[in-house]
């Protein structure tokens, strides 16, 4: 912990105090989505809960997270347990269940300790398998008390890499690889499972270094994980990513990256996803082209199935743009990158 840069941490506060809040209590939306996870293709729900936001944010924040928006700095203990009751009054059975935060499910600022374990046991009612997410610093407390639901409760922690160097000055995430093993361990030992978030093209890393870095990080953390999910940075509204994309510093990554990614890392024993936040849009990872629609589908399918067909199959002529993005990026402004290469 405490492995950040003032300078980057100042500047992303200092954005943030910029954007506006929500005012609203009610949980942010509930949506399905398809994912190969403990075998086989699984139909997973997905409940966004609206909370205070992330503890984080309120010091400083991830270089590339815009999640506050959706939250509301009042929000409680009671507009928390209100959000749960209607979503399972909605919805109140399924295979899988993802509840996302816009923070940590641990974080007892975020959601008070006493409700914790009570949400978990009252969506395992309903549902068999439970996805929370989590900063690594709040499992300790809370492990001892998570014993009774394993096998049926997954942790997923963003670890986005292992490099402490980019976690440092490009992240700004203020933790490292020790603490996700050491959280990850403390998991294991209750049989909870774990899965690993890892972030494709960080802000000031090119095309090729992010590349390598996810495929690095990934063969790193999959000694402690159970499940990898790659996420393609998308650009996020007030956000220092969003700062360096306007200034045509920052182009999101290539669909061919993610191809790349997931295809180099078809040797590893543990499932490699990636469901994709914009693919295709200029502020998600897209080639550019009019294949776009062809990637996201393909490596939509691919992370429904594992089945690497999908990725393989996937070819276009843009190929050699990609390519030749990856050696001028960083020598030309981005935007004139996209200039150059829109007559491809
Ligand atoms: S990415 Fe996660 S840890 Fe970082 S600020 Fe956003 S919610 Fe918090």
């Amino acid at each position: 912990m405490n492995n950040i840069d003032p300078v980057i941490a100042g500047e992303i506060r200092s954005l943030r105090q910029n954007t506006e809040r929500s005012e609203r209590t009610d949980f942010v939306t509930t949506y399905t989505e398809r994912e190969y996870l403990n075998g086989r293709t699984r139909e997973e729900r997905v409940l966004i809960l609206r909370t205070r936001g992330c503890s984080w944010f309120y010091h400083s924040g991830c270089s590339m997270c815009g999640f506050y928006e959706d939250t509301n700095p009042r929000i409680g203990k009671k507009e928390v347990v209100a959000q749960i009751e209607q979503f399972m009054k909605q919805y109140p059975k399924g295979e899988v269940l993802k509840i996302f935060t816009s923070g940590s499910f641990f974080d007892p600022v975020e959601i008070d300790k006493e409700i914790q374990v009570p949400i978990i046991e009252k969506i395992l009612t309903g549902y068999d398998f439970l996805i929370v997410e989590s900063r690594p610093e709040y499992v300790e407390k809370i492990a001892p008390a998570l014993e009774k639901f394993a096998g049926r409760l997954q942790v997923a922690m963003g670890m986005e890499s292992t490099n402490s160097e980019m976690l440092k000055f490009s992240i700004n995430k203020n933790y490292t690889f020790d603490d996700f093993k050491k959280a990850a361990e403390t998991l294991h030992a209750k049989s909870i499972s774990v899965r690993a978030y890892l972030l494709l093209k960080p802000p000031y890393v090119k095309e090729n270094e992010a590349i390598q870095d996810t495929v690095k990080s990934a063969r790193e953390v999959a000694q402690f994980a159970d499940f990898i999910s790659i996420n393609p940075l998308n650009v996020q509204r007030g956000t220092l990513v969003e700062k360096m994309y306007k200034e045509g510093n920052y182009r999101p990554p290539w669909l061919w990256s993610v191809r790349e990614v997931l295809l180099s890392l078809k040797d590893l024993n543990v499932p490699v996803v990636s469901l994709i936040s914009g693919s295709g849009k200029k502020r998600g990872a897209h080639n550019g082209h009019e294949c776009d629609k062809k990637f996201s589908n393909g490596i939509r399918k691919y992370s429904e199935t594992l089945n690497f067909d999908y990725l393989e199959d996937l070819t276009c002529e843009c190929r050699e743009m990609w390519s030749r993005f990856t050696e001028v990026e960083g020598k030309i402004p981005t935007e004139l990158n996209e200039v150059v290469f829109s007559d491809f």
